[in-house]
């Protein structure tokens, strides 16, 4: 019976899910610099507004846009029991350091926000259907099939704004 131990993250799913929750939505004020996220299914036409005008919603900058000042990896660790997320970053100026990571996932979201002494990598753990594997290699070796097609990764950089990158490679070259 001790032989198939199914832990408690462990994804139920039989087949690979694919994201079904709304897109993030970020709004910025141009006076204070504040920051609101759009947390529905559908979003009013017009952006809600700060210090009396309308905020600005974030338009995502992709890698190329902010490269070679700022780089950004990742890496898929542990199997089907349990597997997590590594987010690891590198910014050429202290102040190109993002301020908040967040993980767009299949059911929704995870943020996290990064202090002037972390270190990376910032790690996500997943549960139940984001936990869906392929395989159960560790680290998974972005196999082929790429198990979390679908997941988005947001860095938010006060310099730069919201950088976007897709978790879509196929293998990682991370180690080499
Ligand atoms: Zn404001
Ligand atoms: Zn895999």
């Amino acid at each position: 019976m001790a032989e198939q131990e199914f832990g408690p993250l462990r994804s139920r799913e039989a087949r690979k899910p694919w994201p079904e929750c709304p897109d993030i939505v970020i709004y910025r004020c141009g006076h204070c610099g504040r920051l609101y996220q759009g947390l529905g299914y559908s979003m009013p036409a017009q952006a809600p507004a700060c210090c009396g005008s309308p905020m600005e919603q974030l338009k995502p900058l992709r890698l190329e846009d902010v490269s070679p000042e700022i780089t950004v990896d990742y890496q898929i660790v542990g199997g089907y029991n349990q597997n997590a997320v590594q987010v690891f970053w590198e910014a050429k100026q202290p102040e190109d350091s993002p301020e908040w990571i967040l993980l767009k996932t299949f059911t929704g979201s995870y943020i996290k926000y990064v202090t002037a002494k972390k270190r990376p990598p910032v790690v996500f753990a997943l549960a139940d259907e984001d936990a869906y594997v392929y395989c159960d290699n560790s680290p998974c070796l972005q196999c082929i099939f790429r198990c979390k097609r679908g997941f988005m990764i947001y860095l938010y950089i006060k310099t730069k704004g919201l950088l976007e990158i897709p978790l879509e490679k196929m293998s990682s070259y991370w180690q080499s």
